[in-house]
């Protein structure tokens, strides 16, 4: 007898609950045509004032045995995922997603295409020092077949007493470098001010680690004619550095590539985490090309060469490592730059590997 109560019982709620189901997706159909509407007639879509209204009706209508708060927090929930119901059809579209663009986006630059299947090697200087310094390194890039040279001219430090960059000579610098060897050039900046000068100079404007969620330098850069290497923020997830690199398309440039740097974790044996898995998941939710840093991951020289097989064995686009003719007396980095022919070992090494083809045929 008491079981037959129970499951009567039971039938009733389970009936309820089909029945509040038939009437939140009735309610989210309207909430979504309003939308619409609303959208037409050009107004936003989060009406706080009429939330306002809506949760006083609620309350004021409460018989319980729900109390008010109960009510309002219950309802709360109704309205936000309503709301994201709407918002979900942008975030279904990203520009940068592969369900906007189903082939990779590839940027070519003086004639280096990157992201076209076969990895290209982004390496140079931490900090641009000297004319003579970059030469030193552009001449074996010109020797080994590699097109592609970094240098960092505004070097974000963690101690303002160490070394700044050059700023607008090191650019020049990059430039002179640049044109005399025919090599594509990359370097951080990291004020939007600084965008248009910069863009004089360089082929590739970096946004780094730390500026991966400054806003304001993803528009300025979304707004630039020139290709953008943007590294993954310190602690971002894949989701942010996504989003991050949404900001620069959103803006009109579509030139955009991506590099995992290693990310903050408790283990201290490298000097950040490389995840390695961002790689192929980053080329499977985007469109971009992908790269992987492995001097600032690792910050082991003992390191490179494993996890630079590692990044182009799972699908990255390429590699960036840092190579200085003294790293002894690098005004950074000095403790994982290669210097020249250990860099060199490190090119064959990767070329033995079958992984990199090497670039100038
Ligand atoms: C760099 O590439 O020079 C650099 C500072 O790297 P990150 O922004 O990844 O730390
Ligand atoms: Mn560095």
């Amino acid at each position: 007898m008491a079981h037959d109560l129970i499951d009567n019982m039971r039938k009733q709620i389970d009936e309820i609950n089909l029945q509040i189901l038939d009437l939140i997706n009735k309610r989210a159909t309207l909430v979504q045509e309003l939308g619409k509407e609303k959208e037409k007639q050009g107004s936003n879509r989060f009406d706080p004032e009429r939330e306002r209204q809506m949760l006083n009706q609620l309350v004021e209508n409460n018989k319980g045995p729900f109390n008010d708060n109960t009510v309002r927090h219950l309802f709360k929930q109704i309205f936000q995922v309503s709301l994201e119901l709407q918002n979900d059809d942008k975030k279904k579209v990203l520009l940068v997603s592969r369900k906007k663009q189903a082939e990779d986006t590839v940027i070519t630059v003086k004639g280096v295409e990157f992201g076209a299947g076969n990895p290209i090697l982004i390496a140079g200087p931490c900090s641009v020092e000297s004319y003579e310094q970059v030469k030193a390194v552009a001449e074996n890039h010109v020797k080994r077949g590699l097109r592609t040279l970094r240098g960092g001219a505004y070097k974000p430090r963690t101690s303002p007493y160490d070394f700044q960059g050059l700023g607008e000579e090191g650019l020049q610098i990059l430039k002179r470098i640049g044109d005399e060897y025919n090599l594509v050039t990359i370097s951080e900046i990291v004020t939007p001010a600084d965008l248009e000068m910069a863009s004089q100079y360089i082929d590739v404007i970096q946004i780094g680690a730390r500026n991966m969620q400054n806003f304001e330098l993803l528009k300025a850069a979304g707004r630039l004619n020139k290709p953008i290497l943007l590294k993954r923020g310190l602690s971002a997830t894949i989701e942010e550095f996504i989003y991050a690199a949404e900001y620069i398309l959103s803006e009109g440039n579509t030139q955009v590539m991506l590099c995992e740097r290693g990310i903050r974790t408790y283990e201290k044996a490298t000097r950040n985490t490389l995840d390695i898995s961002a790689v192929p998941l980053l080329k499977q939710e985007t469109h971009l090309p992908v790269f992987v840093d492995v001097t600032h991951s690792t910050g082991r020289r003992d390191l490179l060469l494993p996890t630079a097989k590692a990044g182009i064995a799972v699908g990255s686009d390429g590699i960036m490592v840092e190579v200085h003719p003294d790293p002894d007396v690098a005004l950074s980095d000095a403790k994982q730059q290669l210097n020249i022919p250990d860099f060199n070992k490190f090119v064959d090494e990767l070329l033995a590997s079958g992984l990199y083809k090497g670039e100038v045929v």
